[in-house]
Parts: C-alpha cells; structure tokens; sequence
C-alpha cells in the first residue's frame, strides 16, 4: 500500500554557511515498502528522519528527491484534490492527543468536523459506534479534551483516524505521551484494527519492544537511512547492524 523508491528530504537549515549542498538531510536514499494489511514498524534513534519519512507517506513533506506511492498514486503528482482524497484513506495518529484535538470541540464536534470535511453526514448512532470501536461509551460524545484523561484522547484520536475508514494509519509515537499502563490498552487497540479491519499501518516508535508486539516488520533507521530491515522476530533474535543491536540490547 506504500511504496517508497530512494526518497531523500534535505531541509533548508536556517543560517546556514553557504557550504555547497548545505542544509540538513533528513532522509538520505529511503526505499521502503509497506504491503497491504502489513504493519510495519520503524524505529531509531532520536533525529533519525522516522517522522519525516512517515510524513512523505501522505504528502505532508514533499521529499527532495525519489518517488512515494501510497494506495496507487503518485503521492509528489497529486494536486489539492487528489491530496485531500488519499488523505482520507491514509489517516494519522500523533504523539500528543491533547495537541492534535481542538480544545474547544467536544468529541462530537470533532469527530463531525473531519467526516463534514470530506462531504459526508453522520448520526449519533453511527457516533455512538465509532466511539464504541475505541472503548468508549457514548457519554464521550459531549465532552471537551480537558474533561477525559491522556489515554481517553488518544481513543478518540483514534477514532477519529477512523472515521473516514482509512486503509492505512500512519502513527507517529501514539502512546509515548501516555502512562504504562493506558499504553498497552491503545497499542492492542491499533492491534486489533489491523486483525479486524485489516488496516495497514506504519508505526513510528523509539522503543523496539512495542515495534516487536505490534509490528509483522521492522526497519530500523541511522541518520536519515534505513541500516537494517526484516521480521520483527529476526530482527529481535538476531540484529545484524550496530544500530539495531544497540536497539535491542536497550530493550529489556
Ligand atoms: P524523534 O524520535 O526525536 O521524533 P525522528 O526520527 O522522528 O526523531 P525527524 O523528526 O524525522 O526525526 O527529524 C530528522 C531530522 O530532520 C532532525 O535532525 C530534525 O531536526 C530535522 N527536521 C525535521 N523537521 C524539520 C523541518 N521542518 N525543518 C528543518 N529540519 C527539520
Ligand atoms: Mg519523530
């Protein structure tokens, strides 16, 4: 459902010394495939380009060079309307519930406002359904974000990904704002959309043991370049790159 062909993103660094080629390369050479139904995982250290790589996926960044394909199109040829159809079947799903919600929208307004921007209507009762898909009941509906806990907000962030029934969600650290123990909860509720709705997804974490619960693959990346790639397990028994090593000997 993704395909990406050696993409590279060089950000422009502000101040910079006028070195020829200057500026910071984010992501250096990136293939990477995601299939249908699969749920990938990528992991690495802080500033490796995990999230701008997982941003490429729906056109929020424009890579510099390469090619990303996602869900049959060319992701760097689609103009205005063609970005807002595929980002309706690629949904995301941020660290921060609290920062990705609009403060002032109760869940209702919130869930209403994404199916309103894509031309589609709701009831309650179909409300009431989303809600209860991401264990919650419908007494959400009229809540504001700073009347439910981090764990809740992340449940309702994930319902409103799937609102629009995606077939891919791209997570970006979903659960590294939340206390232990709502993790597990959020992370086996990603899980079971995969088996039940077979949604695919591309799961951006820094922490190996969740990639390795969560995810079918791993790739793992290294200053903007993907070191080492395959199952979850594999990678876990045996880590062949540094990197990947290091990864798991961190993991207990
Ligand atoms: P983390 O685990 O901390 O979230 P990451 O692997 O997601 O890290 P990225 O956010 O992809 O890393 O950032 C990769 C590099 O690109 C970093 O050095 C970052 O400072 C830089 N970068 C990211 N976004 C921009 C931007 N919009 N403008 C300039 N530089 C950026
Ligand atoms: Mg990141």
């Amino acid at each position: 459902i993704v395909e990406m062909t050696d993409v590279s993103k060089r950000f422009r660094t502000p101040g910079g010394f006028g070195r020829r080629g200057a500026g910071l390369l984010a992501v250096d050479g990136v293939s990477l495939t995601v299939g249908r139904g699969e749920a990938v995982g990528l992991v690495g250290e802080s500033g490796s380009g995990k999230s701008t790589l997982a941003r490429m996926v729906n056109g929020l960044v424009v890579p510099t060079s390469g090619t990303v394909r996602t869900d049959g199109d060319d992701v760097a040829a689609l103009g205005r309307r063609g970005l807002r159809r595929l980002r309706r079947r690629v949904a995301m799903v941020f660290q921060d519930p609290l920062a990705s919600l609009n403060p002032r929208q109760t869940v209702r307004q919130t869930l209403e406002n994404v199916l309103r921007a894509h031309g589609e209507t709701t009831s309650t009762s179909e409300l009431v359904e989303l809600l209860a898909s991401v264990g919650l009941g419908p007494d959400y509906l009229g809540r504001y974000p700073h009347e439910a806990s981090g764990g809740q907000l992340q449940r309702v962030a994930v319902a409103r990904a799937l609102a629009l029934k995606p077939d891919l969600i791209i997570a970006d650290e979903p659960t590294s704002a939340l206390d232990v123990s709502v993790r597990a909860q959020i992370l086996n509720l990603l899980a079971d959309l995969q088996r039940d709705h077979g949604i695919s997804f591309l799961h951006v974490s820094h922490d190996l043991a969740v990639i390795r619960l969560y995810s079918d693959r791993v790739a793992v990346m290294q200053r903007g370049r993907i070191v080492e790639t395959g199952p979850s397990e594999e990678i876990f028994r045996s880590p062949q790159h540094p990197c990947t090593q290091a990864l798991v000997a961190a993991t207990p």
